[in-house]
């Protein structure tokens, strides 16, 4: 089968990985120079199956009401106008809400504990087959609390994990900090934590990249530096992909035309920008972007620096070391696709990372800003957000036209199995996973989202 895959991050590229493992002809499509230039840039790291519980959960409404004038809150919402596209904003907004009980809780995190690990072996499949070297550490994931409250929770949460087979258990400070002693510093703010050994940590970026170049020896072909514009349908099937070279790039040279590509299936792979992709041919899926940040570090005494990929309850926060650099990322803003660096408010969230690190690891990280004479690499990107943190993975009602998106707070985490999934269903098997496939289960449609 000829395979169109539209979007180059770790979603799009597992897919054609997949798709060419299964004979398939796959071609490739992304508007940036390079793969994962996006929002699988320079994210937390993690590949966390256990840590996967959605933001949607019973006490998120009143937090993000108490967050909503803080420029540094871990989740912030920001209206906008409800008329133009505003309105989007606020039907997700609601959909959100109505995922905020338990029993939608405890759903969406068997889906999500389910797809993470099968999405963890499809990875170590991948890692064995390719050899990829991309800072990976296989030492687990840590979670410290600063809060008694908070920490008095975690019991229950790890309990849930276990349910589902995930071995998270909750560890003292004594046991947190002989787990990772670079946190010592930091211990008298600790009250205690979780810990779960089978998680992992490595740089989404370069793995990425490097499968890319694998995709492409294996004989796919990358259309870098071309807009998507426009799918078209002819009946209720989709005939063809509009594309465009970007000006300046080797194809725009010689004018900006628009080219017609043909498939016997198309994939849309585009983060969030799938949205509005889908859209054209009728396809409305709640997909919003989420805004986050990271700030990447130089350690300047590696000796101290901590291997165990870390949460930090009180900031949400994780903390990653990806060879001779610290990378720290998070918080979520929903308020629109703005990927602006240089506002007051994404200031003061940059800043924050930087304060953090130097709060909990002194001294560790070069945390000096620009104007300090430091070289702090701040970056953003916009998580493709659904409702419920499950994406979408599955047939659209349109003929030929097949969805990978949605992938919110984990895509690097899900990318791999998500990948492998989507490959399974277009060449006719359904994987063997407690999964709804989008279009396979009437569950998943978007309607059966709002139902708790
Ligand atoms: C701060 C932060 C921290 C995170 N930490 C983690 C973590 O620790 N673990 C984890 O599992 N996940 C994490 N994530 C989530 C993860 O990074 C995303 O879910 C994942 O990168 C999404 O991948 P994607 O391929 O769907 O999207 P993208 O990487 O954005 O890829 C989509 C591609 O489509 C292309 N595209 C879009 N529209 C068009 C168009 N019209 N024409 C042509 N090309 C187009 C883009 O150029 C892009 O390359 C984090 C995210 C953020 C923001």
């Amino acid at each position: 089968m000829q395979v169109v895959v539209l979007g180059a991050g770790i979603i799009g590229v597992s897919t054609a990985w997949h798709l060419l493992e299964r004979g398939h002809e796959v071609t490739v499509v992304d508007r940036q120079p390079d793969a994962a230039l996006e929002t699988s840039f320079a994210n937390a790291a993690q590949i966390s199956v256990s840590y996967c519980e959605p933001w949607a959960n019973r006490d998120a409404p009143l937090k993000a009401l108490k967050w909503m004038f803080r420029d540094d809150a871990p989740l912030l919402f920001r209206p906008q106008w409800p008329w133009g596209e505003g309105w989007r904003q606020w039907r997700w907004g609601l959909q959100f809400l109505a995922q905020c009980n338990d029993a939608a809780f405890e759903r969406n995190v068997q889906q999500l504990v389910a797809l993470g690990a099968y999405s963890h072996d499809a990875l170590k499949e991948v890692v064995q087959a390719t050899g990829i070297d991309y800072h990976r550490l296989e030492r687990g994931i840590a979670h410290y609390y600063t809060e008694q409250k908070s920490f008095d929770t975690a019991g229950d949460a790890a309990a849930l994990m276990r349910r589902y087979g995930v071995a998270r258990r909750v560890v003292s400070t004594a046991e947190l900090l002989e787990i990772e002693p670079a946190f010592s510093a930091f211990a008298h703010r600790i009250v205690g934590g979780t810990y779960t050994a089978s998680d992992e940590s490595g740089d989404a970026r370069v793995f990425t990249q490097a499968l890319a170049r694998r995709c492409a020896e294996r004989g796919a072909r990358f259309l870098y530096s071309h807009d998507v514009l426009r799918l078209e349908k002819a009946g209720n099937a989709v005939e063809s992909v509009t594309i465009r070279a970007r000006p300046g790039s080797a194809d725009g040279q010689t004018g900006p035309q628009a080219k017609h590509l043909k498939a016997d299936a198309v994939v849309v792979a585009c983060g969030s920008y799938s949205a509005p992709l889908l859209r054209t041919v009728g396809v409305d899926l709640p997909i919003y972007p989420g805004k986050g940040y990271s700030a990447t570090f130089r350690l300047l005494k590696p000796g101290r620096a901590p291997f165990v990929s870390t949460i930090d309850d009180e900031v949400k926060c994780a903390i990653s070391r990806l060879g001779d650099e610290l990378r720290v990322a998070g918080t979520i803003e929903v308020g629109g696709y703005n990927l602006s660096l240089d506002t007051p408010l994404a200031r003061a969230r940059c800043r924050m990372l930087a304060r953090r690190i130097e709060e909990v690891l002194p001294g560790v990280c070069d945390t000096r800003m620009e104007e300090e004479g430091g070289s702090p690499r701040f970056w953003a990107g916009l998580r493709p957000a659904t409702p419920t943190n499950i994406p979408f993975i599955g047939k659209t009602e349109v003929g030929a036209l097949w969805v990978n998106a949605g992938h919110g707070t984990l895509g690097w985490t899900h990318g791999a199995g998500s990948g492998k999934a989507l490959a399974e269903l277009i060449s006719g098997k359904v994987p063997a996973m407690a999964f709804g496939f989008y279009g396979f289960e009437p569950a998943r449609s978007p309607k059966g989202l709002a139902a708790s």
